[in-house]
């Protein structure tokens, strides 16, 4: 299209045809151009009429303000930036749960890309570690990020992925001495929770299990985030901490399980942590 333009040159008759052309072509850009009413002109061979309807038309795209967008871009990364941090944070608490009830052999329970099974293995101090998702997607980003087909024989050995779920009984989960399931309990149907807890607390039984869940009261806190929003549009609910000690606590007890809730990140004295961590120990 811009090649006319730039020449100042059409060799054919121009008729209001060539405004939708224009349009159709300078979607998306034309609108926001500095040069637009030139290059409309141009295009439209100075033909008054069709440049100004053309004009008006472009006048009433809803076009972005470069500005705002920008700023939009540069919110967009710092409330990324601050996720991160908030996932080294869960990832540490995680960690630090499951080295301190004495794990060695354990199983993350809706690993997605693995980062918690990386940092087990890059940790050391666990002889197995073995990854859970039903998400085969998720267990491709896992096996690359451990690069799992390149592990030296050691360290391979100590590593595994498999597809499965977390509602079903399955003896596959069973014999660990820790389960971690980090931020997926809110992904569950709550029609599925009783069966969840059935296949986990009450039919794998190892002797810790760590859960994360993110808790909606500090949900104001995240200016990206519109009101009374979750934090991903998979969550089937978000817990608020009264919400989430009722539920551990009757886990634990029709389980067999004590039960420590620890904050994850930033305590706030009104809305709390931005993660509600719950650490189960078979009793
Ligand atoms: N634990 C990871 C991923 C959290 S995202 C982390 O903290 O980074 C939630 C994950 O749970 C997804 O990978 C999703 O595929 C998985 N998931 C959801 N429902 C599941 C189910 N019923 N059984 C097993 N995994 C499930």
């Amino acid at each position: 299209m811009l090649v006319p333009v730039l020449d100042d040159e059409k060799h054919y008759w121009v008729g209001d045809d060539e405004v939708e052309k224009l349009l159709r072509f300078g979607e998306g850009w034309l609108a926001g151009h500095p040069e637009r009413d030139q290059i409309s002109r141009r295009y439209l061979r100075h033909q008054a009429r069709l440049t100004r309807a053309a004009l008006a038309r472009l006048a009433d795209d809803d076009l972005p303000d470069p500005d705002a967008t920008q700023l939009a871009h540069a919110e967009e990364e710092a409330a990324v930036e601050r996720r991160i941090d908030l996932n080294e944070h869960r990832l540490g608490a995680v960690l630090a749960a499951l080295r301190a009830g004495g794990a060695r052999r354990v199983i993350d329970l809706g690993c997605g890309e693995g980062r918690l099974l990386k940092a087990m293995l890059d940790g050391g101090g666990f002889d197995e570690i073995v990854g859970m998702d039903v998400s085969s997607r998720a267990l491709e980003g896992a096996a690359r990020r451990l690069r799992i087909d390149r592990l030296p024989p050691d360290r391979a050995q100590r590593v595994r992925l498999f597809q499965g779920t977390l509602t079903y009984r399955d003896r596959r989960l069973r014999g660990f001495d820790a389960a971690a399931v980090v931020e997926v309990i809110e992904h569950l149907d709550t029609s599925r929770l009783a069966a969840f807890e059935r296949a986990l607390f009450g039919d794998a039984r190892p002797g810790v299990i760590v859960v994360t869940t993110p808790n909606v009261e500090y949900n104001v806190r995240f200016d990206w985030l519109p009101a009374g929003s979750f934090r991903h549009k998979d969550h089937q609910f978000e817990w608020t901490r009264e919400q989430f000690r009722r539920w551990a606590e009757a886990v634990a007890a029709r389980y067999g399980y004590g039960l420590r809730i620890e904050p994850v990140g930033p305590d706030e004295p009104t809305v709390g942590p931005p993660t509600q961590m719950g650490v189960f120990s078979r009793e």
